[in-house]
Protein backbone atom coordinates (compact mmCIF):
# COMPACT_ATOMS: atom_id res chain seq x y z
CA UNK A 1 0.00 0.00 0.00
CA UNK A 2 1.51 3.79 -0.53
CA UNK A 3 1.42 4.59 2.97
CA UNK A 4 4.09 2.40 3.25
CA UNK A 5 5.89 3.19 0.08
CA UNK A 6 5.17 7.20 1.51
CA UNK A 7 7.66 6.48 4.98
CA UNK A 8 10.74 6.37 2.65
CA UNK A 9 10.22 10.27 1.71
CA UNK A 10 10.73 12.74 4.11
CA UNK A 11 8.66 16.17 3.60
CA UNK A 12 11.28 18.54 4.66
CA UNK A 13 13.94 16.81 2.64
CA UNK A 14 11.68 17.13 -0.67
CA UNK A 15 11.07 20.27 -0.57
CA UNK A 16 14.84 21.20 0.01
CA UNK A 17 15.43 19.07 -2.99
CA UNK A 18 13.23 21.22 -5.57
CA UNK A 19 14.24 24.17 -4.07
CA UNK A 20 17.96 23.66 -4.65
CA UNK A 21 17.56 22.65 -8.24
CA UNK A 22 19.33 25.08 -10.78
CA UNK A 23 18.18 26.34 -14.14
CA UNK A 24 20.96 23.53 -15.49
CA UNK A 25 18.66 21.42 -14.07
CA UNK A 26 15.58 22.34 -15.47
CA UNK A 27 17.24 22.51 -18.98
CA UNK A 28 17.92 18.60 -18.37
CA UNK A 29 14.70 18.21 -17.73
CA UNK A 30 13.47 20.03 -20.66
CA UNK A 31 15.34 17.87 -22.79
CA UNK A 32 14.87 14.62 -21.56
CA UNK A 33 12.54 12.31 -23.00
CA UNK A 34 11.58 11.28 -19.42
CA UNK A 35 12.37 13.72 -16.72
CA UNK A 36 11.14 11.36 -14.27
CA UNK A 37 10.58 12.82 -10.28
CA UNK A 38 14.19 14.89 -10.23
CA UNK A 39 13.19 16.06 -13.41
CA UNK A 40 9.71 17.31 -12.00
CA UNK A 41 11.04 18.54 -9.64
CA UNK A 42 13.46 20.57 -11.00
CA UNK A 43 10.80 22.27 -13.64
CA UNK A 44 8.55 23.39 -11.14
CA UNK A 45 11.25 24.56 -8.56
CA UNK A 46 11.67 28.52 -8.42
CA UNK A 47 14.66 27.60 -10.89
CA UNK A 48 12.05 27.00 -13.63
CA UNK A 49 10.66 30.48 -13.34
CA UNK A 50 12.60 32.03 -16.18
CA UNK A 51 11.80 28.76 -18.95
CA UNK A 52 7.81 29.27 -18.85
CA UNK A 53 7.83 29.77 -22.42
CA UNK A 54 9.71 26.80 -23.21
CA UNK A 55 7.93 24.92 -21.10
CA UNK A 56 4.61 25.80 -22.09
CA UNK A 57 5.99 25.00 -25.80
CA UNK A 58 7.02 21.20 -24.76
CA UNK A 59 3.76 20.56 -22.93
CA UNK A 60 1.65 21.58 -25.66
CA UNK A 61 3.12 19.36 -28.37
CA UNK A 62 3.33 16.30 -26.06
CA UNK A 63 -0.27 17.00 -25.71
CA UNK A 64 -1.05 17.25 -28.85
CA UNK A 65 1.28 14.01 -29.64
CA UNK A 66 -0.50 12.42 -27.37
CA UNK A 67 -4.16 13.84 -27.06
CA UNK A 68 -4.66 15.73 -30.21
CA UNK A 69 -6.18 19.16 -30.09
CA UNK A 70 -9.03 18.18 -27.88
CA UNK A 71 -10.78 19.04 -24.41
CA UNK A 72 -13.06 16.49 -22.90
CA UNK A 73 -15.72 18.11 -21.22
CA UNK A 74 -17.50 16.79 -18.16
CA UNK A 75 -20.31 18.16 -15.44
CA UNK A 76 -20.83 17.77 -11.84
CA UNK A 77 -23.99 16.93 -10.28
CA UNK A 78 -23.52 17.37 -6.25
CA UNK A 79 -26.31 14.77 -4.70
CA UNK A 80 -25.54 15.28 -0.83
CA UNK A 81 -24.14 18.14 0.88
CA UNK A 82 -24.05 15.37 4.69
CA UNK A 83 -20.92 15.23 5.77
CA UNK A 84 -19.67 13.89 8.80
CA UNK A 85 -16.40 15.60 8.50
CA UNK A 86 -14.73 18.49 9.56
CA UNK A 87 -12.59 20.01 7.28
CA UNK A 88 -11.56 23.07 7.97
CA UNK A 89 -11.74 24.72 4.53
CA UNK A 90 -14.90 23.30 3.53
CA UNK A 91 -18.20 24.44 3.17
CA UNK A 92 -20.01 21.33 3.94
CA UNK A 93 -17.91 20.99 7.50
CA UNK A 94 -20.06 19.28 9.82
CA UNK A 95 -19.90 22.30 12.24
CA UNK A 96 -21.21 24.08 9.79
CA UNK A 97 -25.10 24.61 10.79
CA UNK A 98 -27.52 24.73 7.75
CA UNK A 99 -30.03 22.55 6.15
CA UNK A 100 -28.80 19.16 4.84
CA UNK A 101 -29.63 17.89 1.49
CA UNK A 102 -29.95 14.02 -0.01
CA UNK A 103 -31.72 14.05 -3.34
CA UNK A 104 -34.29 11.44 -3.88
CA UNK A 105 -33.42 9.00 -6.85
CA UNK A 106 -36.43 11.35 -8.55
CA UNK A 107 -34.71 14.27 -7.82
CA UNK A 108 -31.11 13.09 -9.17
CA UNK A 109 -33.19 11.91 -12.58
CA UNK A 110 -34.60 15.72 -12.62
CA UNK A 111 -30.94 16.78 -12.16
CA UNK A 112 -29.96 14.61 -14.95
CA UNK A 113 -32.33 16.12 -17.20
CA UNK A 114 -31.74 19.52 -16.20
CA UNK A 115 -28.16 18.76 -17.32
CA UNK A 116 -29.26 17.85 -20.54
CA UNK A 117 -30.77 20.73 -21.57
CA UNK A 118 -27.37 22.35 -20.44
CA UNK A 119 -25.55 20.85 -23.38
CA UNK A 120 -24.78 17.88 -24.39
CA UNK A 121 -22.72 16.20 -21.24
CA UNK A 122 -22.19 12.50 -21.75
CA UNK A 123 -19.36 12.39 -18.64
CA UNK A 124 -20.79 13.01 -15.60
CA UNK A 125 -19.05 13.61 -12.16
CA UNK A 126 -21.20 12.79 -8.87
CA UNK A 127 -20.18 14.38 -6.08
CA UNK A 128 -21.32 13.59 -2.20
CA UNK A 129 -20.24 14.85 1.10
CA UNK A 130 -19.04 12.10 3.20
CA UNK A 131 -21.64 10.39 5.20
CA UNK A 132 -21.33 6.83 4.95
CA UNK A 133 -24.74 6.05 7.08
CA UNK A 134 -26.74 8.22 5.31
CA UNK A 135 -25.20 8.08 2.03
CA UNK A 136 -23.19 5.08 1.54
CA UNK A 137 -22.17 2.63 -1.20
CA UNK A 138 -26.12 1.66 -1.15
CA UNK A 139 -27.29 5.00 -1.78
CA UNK A 140 -24.44 5.59 -4.65
CA UNK A 141 -25.44 2.34 -6.43
CA UNK A 142 -28.89 3.06 -6.70
CA UNK A 143 -27.35 7.32 -7.91
CA UNK A 144 -25.73 5.59 -10.40
CA UNK A 145 -28.22 3.41 -11.71
CA UNK A 146 -30.34 6.63 -12.26
CA UNK A 147 -27.64 8.46 -14.01
CA UNK A 148 -26.85 5.67 -16.54
CA UNK A 149 -29.24 5.79 -19.07
CA UNK A 150 -28.49 9.42 -19.55
CA UNK A 151 -24.42 9.60 -19.27
CA UNK A 152 -21.87 7.28 -21.40
CA UNK A 153 -19.59 7.98 -18.75
CA UNK A 154 -19.94 8.23 -15.08
CA UNK A 155 -17.40 8.93 -12.12
CA UNK A 156 -17.78 9.43 -8.55
CA UNK A 157 -16.08 11.57 -5.90
CA UNK A 158 -17.27 10.72 -2.55
CA UNK A 159 -15.18 9.09 0.45
CA UNK A 160 -13.01 6.45 0.33
CA UNK A 161 -14.56 2.88 0.50
CA UNK A 162 -13.09 -0.85 0.67
CA UNK A 163 -12.53 -2.62 -3.08
CA UNK A 164 -15.36 -4.32 -2.45
CA UNK A 165 -17.80 -1.68 -2.20
CA UNK A 166 -15.52 0.01 -5.50
CA UNK A 167 -15.81 -3.15 -7.21
CA UNK A 168 -19.58 -3.33 -6.60
CA UNK A 169 -20.24 0.27 -8.01
CA UNK A 170 -17.98 -0.94 -11.16
CA UNK A 171 -20.75 -3.42 -11.62
CA UNK A 172 -23.37 -0.75 -11.86
CA UNK A 173 -21.68 0.78 -14.31
CA UNK A 174 -19.12 3.04 -12.25
CA UNK A 175 -16.09 3.92 -14.42
CA UNK A 176 -14.22 6.41 -12.78
CA UNK A 177 -13.00 7.55 -9.08
CA UNK A 178 -11.95 11.04 -8.36
CA UNK A 179 -10.72 11.15 -5.03
CA UNK A 180 -8.20 14.43 -3.54
CA UNK A 181 -5.60 13.57 -1.10
CA UNK A 182 -5.70 17.46 -0.11
CA UNK A 183 -2.05 17.08 1.36
CA UNK A 184 0.23 14.38 1.80
CA UNK A 185 2.12 16.09 4.34
CA UNK A 186 1.32 13.17 7.30
CA UNK A 187 2.27 14.90 10.34
CA UNK A 188 0.14 18.50 9.62
CA UNK A 189 -2.91 16.71 8.19
CA UNK A 190 -5.24 16.11 11.27
CA UNK A 191 -4.93 20.08 11.33
CA UNK A 192 -7.08 20.36 8.32
CA UNK A 193 -8.90 17.03 8.97
CA UNK A 194 -9.40 16.57 12.69
CA UNK A 195 -12.18 14.35 13.22
CA UNK A 196 -14.23 12.15 10.98
CA UNK A 197 -13.31 8.84 8.74
CA UNK A 198 -11.07 11.66 6.97
CA UNK A 199 -8.91 12.14 9.79
CA UNK A 200 -7.30 9.02 9.04
CA UNK A 201 -4.70 9.51 6.75
CA UNK A 202 -3.69 5.80 5.99
CA UNK A 203 -7.36 5.12 5.10
CA UNK A 204 -7.63 7.83 2.56
CA UNK A 205 -4.15 8.01 0.74
CA UNK A 206 -4.24 3.79 0.63
CA UNK A 207 -8.02 4.38 -1.19
CA UNK A 208 -6.03 4.53 -4.37
CA UNK A 209 -4.98 1.21 -4.34
CA UNK A 210 -8.43 0.08 -3.47
CA UNK A 211 -9.68 1.68 -6.30
CA UNK A 212 -6.62 -0.13 -8.26
CA UNK A 213 -7.04 -3.54 -6.64
CA UNK A 214 -10.93 -3.41 -7.25
CA UNK A 215 -10.46 -2.66 -11.67
CA UNK A 216 -11.69 0.90 -11.50
CA UNK A 217 -11.01 2.13 -14.99
CA UNK A 218 -10.12 5.63 -14.46
CA UNK A 219 -8.50 7.88 -11.22
CA UNK A 220 -8.39 10.98 -10.44
CA UNK A 221 -6.38 12.23 -8.06
CA UNK A 222 -5.55 15.75 -6.42
CA UNK A 223 -3.81 17.74 -3.34
CA UNK A 224 -5.60 20.75 -2.31
CA UNK A 225 -3.51 24.02 -3.16
CA UNK A 226 -3.68 26.37 -0.16
CA UNK A 227 -2.74 23.93 2.81
CA UNK A 228 0.98 23.25 2.52
CA UNK A 229 3.95 24.09 -0.09
CA UNK A 230 2.46 22.94 -2.97
CA UNK A 231 5.83 22.43 -4.45
CA UNK A 232 6.40 19.18 -1.95
CA UNK A 233 2.56 18.29 -2.49
CA UNK A 234 2.83 17.75 -5.74
CA UNK A 235 5.74 16.09 -5.84
CA UNK A 236 4.21 13.46 -3.24
CA UNK A 237 1.49 13.41 -5.69
CA UNK A 238 3.76 12.27 -8.65
CA UNK A 239 5.39 9.83 -7.33
CA UNK A 240 2.52 8.59 -5.54
CA UNK A 241 1.04 8.41 -9.54
CA UNK A 242 4.43 6.71 -10.41
CA UNK A 243 3.45 4.04 -7.71
CA UNK A 244 0.28 3.31 -8.86
CA UNK A 245 0.75 3.14 -12.99
CA UNK A 246 3.83 0.31 -11.75
CA UNK A 247 0.98 -1.55 -9.90
CA UNK A 248 -2.42 -1.14 -11.63
CA UNK A 249 -0.98 -0.38 -15.23
CA UNK A 250 -4.37 -0.95 -16.90
CA UNK A 251 -6.01 1.78 -15.15
CA UNK A 252 -6.15 5.74 -16.33
CA UNK A 253 -5.24 8.56 -14.13
CA UNK A 254 -5.98 11.95 -14.24
CA UNK A 255 -4.99 14.95 -12.40
CA UNK A 256 -6.53 18.47 -10.89
CA UNK A 257 -4.60 20.99 -9.28
CA UNK A 258 -7.76 22.26 -7.26
CA UNK A 259 -6.62 25.99 -5.76
CA UNK A 260 -8.53 26.95 -2.47
CA UNK A 261 -11.68 29.19 -2.96
CA UNK A 262 -13.97 31.17 -0.49
CA UNK A 263 -16.41 29.14 1.13
CA UNK A 264 -18.95 29.31 4.11
CA UNK A 265 -15.70 28.04 6.54
CA UNK A 266 -14.69 31.60 6.09
CA UNK A 267 -11.11 29.99 6.03
CA UNK A 268 -8.43 31.25 4.26
CA UNK A 269 -5.43 29.69 2.71
CA UNK A 270 -2.39 29.56 3.97
CA UNK A 271 0.07 29.18 0.91
CA UNK A 272 -1.71 31.32 -2.64
CA UNK A 273 -0.52 29.62 -5.61
CA UNK A 274 -0.58 32.51 -8.67
CA UNK A 275 -2.01 32.08 -12.46
CA UNK A 276 1.59 31.82 -13.34
CA UNK A 277 2.55 28.79 -11.03
CA UNK A 278 -0.31 27.02 -12.04
CA UNK A 279 0.75 27.12 -15.87
CA UNK A 280 4.34 26.13 -14.92
CA UNK A 281 2.65 22.95 -12.88
CA UNK A 282 0.09 22.19 -15.37
CA UNK A 283 3.03 21.99 -18.29
CA UNK A 284 5.95 19.91 -15.49
CA UNK A 285 3.27 17.54 -15.37
CA UNK A 286 2.55 17.17 -18.82
CA UNK A 287 6.12 17.02 -19.17
CA UNK A 288 6.60 14.34 -16.04
CA UNK A 289 3.81 12.45 -17.22
CA UNK A 290 2.56 12.46 -21.25
CA UNK A 291 -0.36 10.53 -21.07
CA UNK A 292 -2.05 11.79 -17.37
CA UNK A 293 -4.97 13.36 -18.10
CA UNK A 294 -5.38 17.02 -16.50
CA UNK A 295 -8.24 18.36 -15.49
CA UNK A 296 -9.17 22.47 -15.00
CA UNK A 297 -12.49 22.86 -13.16
CA UNK A 298 -14.70 26.02 -13.29
CA UNK A 299 -12.68 27.14 -10.31
CA UNK A 300 -10.86 28.91 -12.73
CA UNK A 301 -10.95 31.88 -14.32
CA UNK A 302 -12.17 32.01 -17.80
CA UNK A 303 -8.92 33.76 -19.01
CA UNK A 304 -6.88 31.25 -17.16
CA UNK A 305 -8.61 28.25 -19.21
CA UNK A 306 -8.98 29.84 -22.28
CA UNK A 307 -5.45 29.64 -22.33
CA UNK A 308 -4.05 26.50 -20.48
CA UNK A 309 -6.83 24.63 -23.06
CA UNK A 310 -4.60 24.69 -25.91
CA UNK A 311 -1.36 24.31 -23.38
CA UNK A 312 -1.45 20.99 -21.54
CA UNK A 313 -5.17 20.71 -20.23
CA UNK A 314 -6.94 18.08 -21.06
CA UNK A 315 -10.60 18.04 -19.64
CA UNK A 316 -12.81 20.56 -18.71
CA UNK A 317 -15.90 21.27 -16.52
CA UNK A 318 -18.34 23.78 -17.44
CA UNK A 319 -21.80 25.18 -16.17
CA UNK A 320 -21.08 23.48 -12.54
CA UNK A 321 -23.07 23.96 -9.74
CA UNK A 322 -21.47 22.73 -6.34
CA UNK A 323 -24.55 22.66 -4.21
CA UNK A 324 -26.79 19.48 -4.30
CA UNK A 325 -29.76 19.89 -6.88
CA UNK A 326 -28.48 23.16 -8.06
CA UNK A 327 -29.68 22.34 -11.84
CA UNK A 328 -32.89 21.81 -10.78
CA UNK A 329 -34.42 21.20 -7.12
CA UNK A 330 -32.53 23.61 -5.00
CA UNK A 331 -31.13 26.51 -6.93
CA UNK A 332 -30.79 28.22 -4.01
CA UNK A 333 -28.64 25.66 -1.84
CA UNK A 334 -25.47 26.40 0.19
CA UNK A 335 -22.58 25.93 -2.50
CA UNK A 336 -19.31 23.96 -1.42
CA UNK A 337 -16.84 26.86 -3.25
CA UNK A 338 -17.91 29.67 -4.92
CA UNK A 339 -16.67 29.43 -9.08
CA UNK A 340 -14.82 31.83 -10.79
CA UNK A 341 -15.82 30.49 -14.45
CA UNK A 342 -19.71 31.10 -14.38
CA UNK A 343 -19.93 31.31 -18.27
CA UNK A 344 -23.04 28.49 -19.85
CA UNK A 345 -21.18 25.14 -21.10
CA UNK A 346 -21.77 26.65 -24.86
CA UNK A 347 -20.09 29.85 -24.26
CA UNK A 348 -17.04 27.71 -22.86
CA UNK A 349 -17.12 25.35 -25.82
CA UNK A 350 -16.93 28.31 -28.02
CA UNK A 351 -13.91 29.65 -26.60
CA UNK A 352 -12.29 26.20 -26.40
CA UNK A 353 -13.03 26.07 -30.23
CA UNK A 354 -11.88 29.79 -30.34
CA UNK A 355 -8.58 28.32 -29.20
CA UNK A 356 -8.46 26.15 -32.26
CA UNK A 357 -9.25 22.99 -29.86
CA UNK A 358 -12.06 20.52 -30.36
CA UNK A 359 -14.42 20.03 -28.10
CA UNK A 360 -15.68 16.35 -27.09
CA UNK A 361 -18.65 15.72 -25.23
CA UNK A 362 -18.39 11.98 -25.32
CA UNK A 363 -14.99 9.38 -25.30
CA UNK A 364 -16.83 6.25 -23.26
CA UNK A 365 -19.66 4.34 -24.84
CA UNK A 366 -21.40 2.01 -22.52
CA UNK A 367 -20.33 -1.05 -24.93
CA UNK A 368 -17.06 -0.81 -23.49
CA UNK A 369 -18.19 -1.81 -20.37
CA UNK A 370 -17.36 -5.32 -20.88
CA UNK A 371 -16.99 -7.02 -17.17
S1 LIG B 1 -14.16 18.48 1.99
FE1 LIG B 1 -15.56 16.77 1.68
S2 LIG B 1 -15.26 15.50 3.49
FE2 LIG B 1 -14.44 17.52 4.02
S3 LIG B 1 -16.14 18.58 5.01
FE3 LIG B 1 -16.17 19.08 2.82
S4 LIG B 1 -17.62 17.62 1.91
FE4 LIG B 1 -17.01 16.84 3.93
Amino acid sequence: MFSEELLKYDWDATTERINSKTAADVLRALNSPNPGIEGFMALISPAADPFLEQMAARSMALTRERFGKTISMYIPMYITNSCTNSCVYCGFNCHNKFKRVILTPAQIEDECKAIKELGPFENLLIVTGENPRVAGVEYLSQALKVCRPYFSNLSIEVMPMSAEDYARLVEDGLNGVVCFQETYNRKRYNVYHPAGQKANFEWRVNGFDRMGLAGVHKIGMGVLIGLEDWKTDVTMMARHLLYLRKKYWKTRFSVNFPRMRASASGYQPNVVMTDRELAKLTFAFRIFDHDVDISVSTRELPAFRNNICRLGATSMSAGSKTEPGGYHTYPQALEQFAVSDERTPAEVADAIRRAGQEVVWKDWDKVFDVR
